[in-house]
């Protein structure tokens, strides 16, 4: 072995010296324990979503500013907050660390100078879902998992797919059959079972349960397996390291199945409770597809949970979701953090994808562009102030969709 790689090892395996914290399952609804050392989904009183808990006195030991210095620079970089207990069940492409990028020239364009971008195109998989997934294949290999489904609008289904490849282990994919070939010829290319269902993620959920009961596979659909939000979450981590606990005042999210919604009210609430960070928070802001916004209208409603969108039509898949599983999550967060749920038009997308690439440079995929679209709207509208500080999600890269590109 040449010296440069033995180093590279060395440092690889040194970097996770911090170990996790994670203590048990609590029903995000109900409050009923689980036990995390078994494979677990929903909650067995109530059905909803499980989070994962820790003893957060225990990881503050070791979980500080100064503590993190020197770790490895990728998400598992916050190993007491993550829930492997065993280090080399780790199952790593390099996911998260990704950067905050200043944009004031889009800035001045939209009426809001102090604007950022969290750039997630640069992940392994070209999206944001290679954390959640990351964390999730982690955690079925610690627990001796060996197939698992996955029902996706599409990159979910390619990080599942890369992150059981790493691992040794089976990705059983269902997605519709309209998704971008790009994200299709992905699952493909890292050698996934992959099935195309003629109709929308909530087709493809229930045929992956399907396999699950006859099968055996584990089912990892977003938020009834617990562990992709813990993925999420980091990059609230990450936010809070970027801009130095000054968290910015709107946060910005493509919202489909509300993973990263969640989880980064998730690490907030964990940094606080660890006296990491104080009790201001960003409001959390919400952006769907006119053609499918079951999030912002039960929140307009005032409503606790969502109802199903008919007909659910957007050109952005990340965000075609008719019928979140977590929606009262979702909606308990946007209350919460006093925020706002916007939905913007397709054409409002297409158009925000180029000025995103034309005036900073980003390549962005259309749920990230519909972080944009939203904002110009929410400015326009006065809900957003000109001051204020504010972070868009750019969720993936635009290269996955040939379909949305300037063409000539
Ligand atoms: C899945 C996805 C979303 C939506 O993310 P959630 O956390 O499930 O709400 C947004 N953008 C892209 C590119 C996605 O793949």
């Amino acid at each position: 072995m040449c010296a440069h790689s033995r180093a590279r090892r060395m440092s690889d395996h040194h970097a996770i010296s911090a170990t996790s914290a994670l203590t048990h399952l609590e029903c995000a609804v109900c409050g009923e324990r689980h036990n995390a050392n078994v494979p677990q989904t929903i909650c067995r009183e109530c059905g909803r979503p499980l989070l994962a808990r820790y003893d957060l006195p225990g990881a503050r030991r070791t979980f500080s500013p100064s503590g993190l210095e020197g770790r490895r620079w990728d998400m598992w970089r916050y190993a007491e907050l993550m829930p492997v207990l065993d280090p080399t069940f780790v199952v790593s492409l390099g996911e998260g660390a990704t950067p905050l990028r200043r944009t004031p020239r889009l800035g001045a364009a939209v009426g809001v100078p102090r604007l950022a971008v969290k750039e997630e195109g640069g992940n392994p998989t070209g999206s944001f879902k290679a954390r959640g997934l990351s964390a999730a294949v982690s955690k079925a290999l610690e627990l001796g998992i060996r197939d698992i489904g996955v029902p996706t609008a599409g990159n979910a289904g390619a990080a599942a797919a890369a992150y059981a490849a790493r691992a040794g282990i089976r990705a059983h994919v269902a997605m519709p059959r309209d998704t971008p070939q790009p994200i299709i010829d992905e699952v493909r290319t890292y050698g996934a079972d992959l099935t195309l269902v003629d109709g929308l993620i909530s087709d493809a959920g229930r045929l992956i349960a399907e396999g699950c009961v006859q099968h055996g596979w584990f089912d990892v659909s977003t938020l009834k397996e617990p562990y992709r939000v813990e993925g999420k979450k980091t990059m609230g981590f990450e936010l809070w390291e970027q801009l130095g606990g000054d968290l910015a005042d709107y946060l910005i999210y493509p919202t489909g199945g509300g993973t990263g919604l969640i989880g980064m009210w998730k690490a907030f609430e964990e940094l606080e409770a660890m006296g990491l960070l104080g009790p201001e928070r960003p409001r959390m802001v919400a952006v769907q597809s006119s053609g499918c916004a079951p999030i912002v209208r039960a929140f307009e409603a005032g409503a606790e949970r969502a109802e199903p969108w008919a007909d659910a039509a957007t050109l952005a898949p990340g965000i075609r979701v008719p019928s979140p599983f977590a929606d009262d999550l979702i909606l308990r967060v946007l209350r919460d953090s006093e925020g706002l749920a916007v939905a913007v038009t397709d054409d409002e997308i297409r158009a925000a994808m180029g000025e995103l690439a034309r005036t900073e440079g980003i390549d962005a995929c259309p749920e990230g562009a519909a972080t944009l679209a939203g904002l110009r709207r929410l400015v326009a509208e006065g809900r957003i102030e000109g001051s204020a500080s504010v972070v868009l999600f750019n969720t993936g890269t635009g290269l996955k969709h040939p379909e949305l590109r300037a063409r000539g």
